[in-house]
């Protein structure tokens, strides 16, 4: 039997639907919203899209929205002291700070910056160690590893006792996502594997895996025979494989594949997400998540 699909795009719906629901209950009874600034520095296309994204989403739920486009000119200086300034702003809940950054701006400095409590996408060093404890600790997940694991939870399938494979330790995705599923609690209770470049056997690995959940970033790298039959498969994956003309609008757009050979894993895995359609549109959904969550913080009511 073919594989339920896990569609991020059916979840992002419902978590967006509640957290405007949520926001409407806040500022009934609060009287404020949350905040969200996003700091795009320069007029890079792709990051454009994403923060157009973003301030789209942040007003659909009812966010205060703020976008501080800057010119690529800007000296690491101004943008520590902007960062400051908005570190200070108390209608602010989070801060995001658009990457990539012009050449001559250190990101770390800058990232490194953000008060913890407002670094809303969970990159601080400060959030990494939380995450890292655990439990009560934790104050915002990183977005992309949030929304795999709001996804295996929500579809139903059972984590605790589960062996998990994680394909990729990149810091934004491989590492917290396999922090997240060993952690003691609901949604976790995990045996955690990581596998990377080195790894030898990889095959062998994944085949043991319930809960497979492939970051590499490399078109198809996961074969259908690496598949445990009825396995729940994440592809995080997101590959420009070529273009194709849009029905809908008659532009020009990338053709998109995931790390997973998608058509033939659909036979054997019991979950599947889709590329795109399925992790995908769970990243911002998340980061407006973990902004209301802040603000939550604040009022003492998380
Ligand atoms: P990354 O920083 O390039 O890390 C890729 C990881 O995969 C590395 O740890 C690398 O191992 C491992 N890897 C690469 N090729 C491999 C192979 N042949 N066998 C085994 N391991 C291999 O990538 P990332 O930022 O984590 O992103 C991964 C993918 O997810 C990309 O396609 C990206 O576009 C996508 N992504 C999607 C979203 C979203 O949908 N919202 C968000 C973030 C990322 P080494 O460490 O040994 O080099």
């Amino acid at each position: 039997m073919p594989a339920k699909l896990i569609m991020g795009t059916e979840v992002r719906e419902k978590i967006l639907e509640e957290i405007t629901a949520e926001v409407a209950q806040i500022k009934k009874k609060h009287g404020v919203v949350p905040g969200l600034v996003t700091i795009l520095v320069g007029q890079n296309p792709a990051s454009i899209s994403y923060v157009t994204l973003k301030v789209q989403t942040a007003h659909r739920v009812g966010f205060k929205e703020v976008q501080d486009s800057q010119s690529e000119k800007i000296s690491e200086k101004e943008l520590l002291a902007l960062i400051d300034k908005y570190n200070k702003d108390d209608t602010i809940n989070g801060i995001l700070v658009q990457l990539p950054l012009p050449k001559h701006i250190d990101e770390k400095k800058v990232l490194n910056a953000i008060d913890p409590d407002k670094d809303v996408d969970g990159f601080h060093p400060v959030n990494v160690g939380r995450l890292m404890i655990g439990g009560k600790e934790v104050k915002y997940p990183p977005c992309t590893p949030a929304g795999i694991q709001e996804l295996i939870v929500r579809s139903g399938v059972e984590t605790s006792g589960a062996e998990v494979v994680v394909v990729g330790r990149s810091n934004i995705v491989g590492k917290p996502i396999a922090n997240m599923m060993l952690q003691k609690g609901p949604g976790a209770n995990s045996t955690v594997t990581v596998v990377h470049t080195r790894t030898k056997n990889m095959d062998l690995h994944c085949k043991r895996a319930d809960i497979l959940i492939v970051a590499a970033g490399v078109p198809g790298l996961v074969k259908p025979e690496w598949i445990k039959p009825g396995a729940c498969v994440i592809d995080v994956g997101v590959n420009r494989v070529g273009e194709k003309v849009s029905e809908k609008t008659g532009k020009k757009i990338a053709i998109l594949k995931g790390d997973v050979d998608f058509d033939a894993a659909k036979e054997i895995a019991g979950w599947i997400t889709p590329v795109p359609g399925g992790v995908g549109p769970m990243t911002i959904t998340m980061l407006m998540k973990n902004t209301l969550k802040s603000l939550k913080f604040k009022l003492g009511i998380a």
